[in-house]
């Protein structure tokens, strides 16, 4: 495995999807690669929460969670 440089689907910046993200996406079980950057991804994750949809508590599909080890602690 390598670092795979992805164009961001929304702002159409370069931005990197390091190893350590690909591992983490496979552990997760996650097929598809990101396609949008980490600032628009953070960005419509905002969106989301403020979108009052917050109804279901818990259901932070293994991803949004504050202390997923190791991954939010560069952006
Ligand atoms: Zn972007």
């Amino acid at each position: 495995m390598a670092d795979k440089v992805i164009t961001c689907k929304d702002c159409n910046t370069e931005f990197v999807f390091t190893e350590n993200e690909q591992a983490f996406y496979k552990e997760k079980g996650f097929d598809n690669e990101p396609q949008r950057c980490h600032d628009c991804r953070r960005a419509r994750k905002q969106q989301r929460n403020n979108n009052g949809g917050f109804g279901g508590g818990n259901n932070n599909r293994g991803y949004g969670s504050n202390n997923n080890r190791g991954y939010g602690n560069r952006w």
